[in-house]
């Protein structure tokens, strides 16, 4: 028989083979070559000897010393995965999940999603029973508590960034502690930065700390003299100084605060840049890092500079630890950060000034190549004077909700005593239960209800969880299931659905009379218009939709779609999107849509009042943020609606609402929560 599978080989052909293997070898020898050359690999064996004579060993070590990459590998060297369990290392960044698990694959030379994988929310790219070496945000471990509260299908978990004191880290040790008795077997490890390390090994019974020594050059800080009063066009200037003084190589890390500020500043140095071509200097190519970042674009930060050029990163506090990046000499650092806070029911973002620990991270990563330079845009006294020690945990500053309802599923009912780092304010605690309460995830005794349960089995806030519980099961309001579903996608994403800079103009051209209706119904009228056209890219482009950020979309409408039929919300055969109710006018089906939203964020409404719109709570008054389709309605109409459902409230230089939708009846509020607003 023929076999169409071999290649028949041209001559010559065979040459250009033996080249390709020739460099795939190369690439290979030079992988294992740097992993040789991580600190970590000296201390392979001790490292490995004290995991198996100790059940949790805290690791500290610099940055880029290799933990990350590292550890979890040499962990599958030594058996552990043999017995068909696997390895785990949590991350407290989904792009840091991805980019190292991708680099770890490459490293082992398998295929990402096959052996080494990694699962973030919305996106799980392992292969069970295949798998040995997983790379998760610790939220999705957290969530595996809910199915296996023994974890028993991993033999070792690495807490990775435990410093950083993310929620779902806290919570993840205060369980973790609570297995160990049972799970004698299973290994622990949790590395960090310097900062929390004892506290940590207090934490865990006083378990030994490994300190791997790093290779790291002395760095020279500079201070200003003054306060700066802004620092995006000081760190500019910066750049440009170093750029145009200082020989190569060595190349630029610069510290912001997000995303607009980055995609601010990349503008400013381009257009700087495109006035100095032709001069004498040398190239300076500007990378850009933060959360957002599509994929495709984050590698280029690992990509080493071509000769004859200077990179300059533009980071947010990612590249602070999470993420190794080779060849910086200059860190940049205005010393800010942006800090999500909660209190009262209004989230804020604020952006603060950092810790001490936090700087000096930063400026160690001046230090990796040989000596380095770290330039902090604020003053010398202000670092001794001004600053925080340690950054505070983000369980002390955060929306509890979600976490008590999983630790009341999970039956820690007492969480007070439940075991953690820094405990919670009492009033966070009871402010959680009474959100939960409010939503009917609790019952008045405080006890877990059948919906409650419910709003834990799915991948998404409680809050939505109702909304969608609602949109099946509530009298008045079921029957919207499908577009309860696309809306919730399109919410997950709503920050990045239109190409960045689309004006309101721009868009009252583009969806004419959908700018009249509210973001929700935008949302769904673009969703399912762009599932009328076949899903198409070019729709998106004529429509100035991010195709990436739709197809996103797309994945978790399919998701949580999943979920809906797991838990017979749909049965399995009615998998299409198309509007269940035959005989629905729009506006029934809006109100329907309404009503859905409220029973989920009860307490997220504004009435219009003499003073504008004010939170029906709390009494806090909101603007409707630029960026809404409300927005425009309300400099176009007469008559503003009266009540404004938003689905976040976040203080910037306003309390500004986002992602809202309007109604005009109370009774829709009383009728759907009645025991909040009778
Ligand atoms: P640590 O966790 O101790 O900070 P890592 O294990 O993340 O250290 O990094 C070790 C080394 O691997 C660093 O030199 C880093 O530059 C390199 N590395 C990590 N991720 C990548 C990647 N995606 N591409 C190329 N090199 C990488
Ligand atoms: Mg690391």
């Amino acid at each position: 028989f023929t076999d169409d599978t071999t290649d028949i080989l041209e001559p010559g052909e065979d040459s250009k083979l033996a080249e390709a293997l020739e460099e795939q070898i190369n690439k290979m020898k030079t992988i294992q070559e740097t992993r040789k050359s991580l600190p970590v690999y000296q201390y392979r064996e001790d490292l490995l000897s004290s995991i198996r004579q100790h059940q949790v060993l805290i690791v500290v070590g610099e940055t880029g010393s290799g933990k990350t990459t590292q550890l979890p590998q040499f962990l599958v060297e030594d058996g552990y995965t043999n017995d068909g369990k696997c390895v785990v290392c949590t991350q407290p960044r989904r792009v840091a999940a991805t980019s190292v698990a991708a680099r770890v694959a490459d490293e082992m030379d398998v295929f990402l999603g096959k052996e080494v994988g990694y699962n973030i929310r919305f996106d799980d790219r392992t292969t069970p029973d295949r798998t040995i070496l997983k790379y998760m945000t610790d939220g999705m471990l957290l969530r595996e508590f809910l199915n296996d509260p023994q974890l028993s299908s991993y033999s070792a978990i690495m807490i990775d960034e435990a410093h950083e004191r993310t929620l779902s880290t806290d919570i993840l040790l205060g369980l973790l502690r609570g297995i160990l008795q049972e799970r004698k077997d299973l290994r622990l490890i949790i590395s960090s930065a310097t900062m929390n390390a004892t506290k940590f090994s207090k934490f865990f019974f006083n378990c030994p700390i490994f300190n791997v020594p790093g290779r790291r050059f002395p760095v020279d800080i500079h201070y200003t003299l003054q306060p700066e009063g802004n620092y995006l066009n000081a760190a500019i200037t910066t750049v440009f100084q170093i750029h145009t003084t200082q020989r190569l190589p060595g190349d630029i890390l610069v510290f912001l605060t997000g995303q607009e500020e980055i995609e601010s500043m990349q503008t400013k140095l381009v257009e700087i840049l495109s006035k100095l071509d032709g001069t004498k200097f040398s190239d300076l190519m500007v990378v850009p890092i933060y959360a957002n970042l599509p994929q495709e674009h984050q590698a280029k930060i690992f990509e080493p500079t071509p000769k004859n050029c200077r990179k300059v990163v533009l980071a947010t506090n990612i590249a602070e630890t999470s993420l190794t990046i080779n060849g910086i000499k200059y860190v940049i650092d205005p010393g800010f950060v942006k800090e999500q806070s909660y209190s009262g029911g209004i989230s804020k973002l604020v952006t603060v000034p950092c810790s001490r620990a936090s700087v000096d991270q930063r400026a160690g990563r001046a230090g990796r190549l040989g000596p380095g330079k770290c330039f902090r845009l604020f003053t010398k006294w202000s670092y001794f004077n001004e600053l925080e020690k340690v950054p505070k945990p983000e369980i002390l500053r955060t929306k509890l909700n979600q976490v008590v309802l999983l630790l009341l599923s999970l039956g820690i009912n007492d969480l007070l005593h439940f075991p953690m780092l820094d405990k919670p304010k009492t009033t966070q605690l009871s402010e959680a239960l009474d959100n939960l309460y409010a939503i009917g995830a609790l019952n008045s005794k405080g006890t877990i209800t059948k919906v409650g349960q419910v709003m834990c089995d799915f991948p998404c806030e409680p809050e939505y969880a109702k909304v969608i519980y609602s949109s099946v099961f509530e009298e008045n309001c079921k029957g919207v299931l499908s577009q309860i579903v696309t809306i919730i996608s399109m919410l997950q994403e709503s920050n990045s659905i239109f190409i960045p800079g689309l004006n309101r103009e721009e868009k009252t051209k583009l969806f004419g009379s959908m700018m009249q209706s509210s973001d929700h119904m935008l949302y769904l009228w673009i969703y399912e218009q762009w599932e009328e056209n076949g899903f198409s890219q070019k729709w998106c482009r004529d429509f100035k939709l991010q195709h990436k950020t739709m197809k996103r979309v797309l994945s978790i409408r399919q998701q949580l779609w999943k979920y809906c039929v797991k838990l017979h919300f749909i049965s399995k055969d009615n998998q299409s999107s198309s509007n269940a109710l035959e005989n629905t006018s729009p506006a029934m089906l809006e109100a329907k849509i309404i009503k859905c939203f409220i029973s989920g964020f009860p307490t997220n409404v504004a009435r219009l009042s003499n003073q504008g719109y004010t939170n029906i709570k709390h009494g806090l008054s909101v603007t409707v943020h630029p960026s809404s389709v409300i927005f425009t309605r309300l400099k176009n109409e007469g008559k503003p609606m009266k009540f404004i459902l938003y689905q976040s409230l976040m203080l910037t230089s306003k309390e500004f609402i986002r992602d809202c939708i309007t109604f005009d009846k109370y009774e829709w509020l009383t009728e759907t929560m009645p025991h909040l607003y009778k």
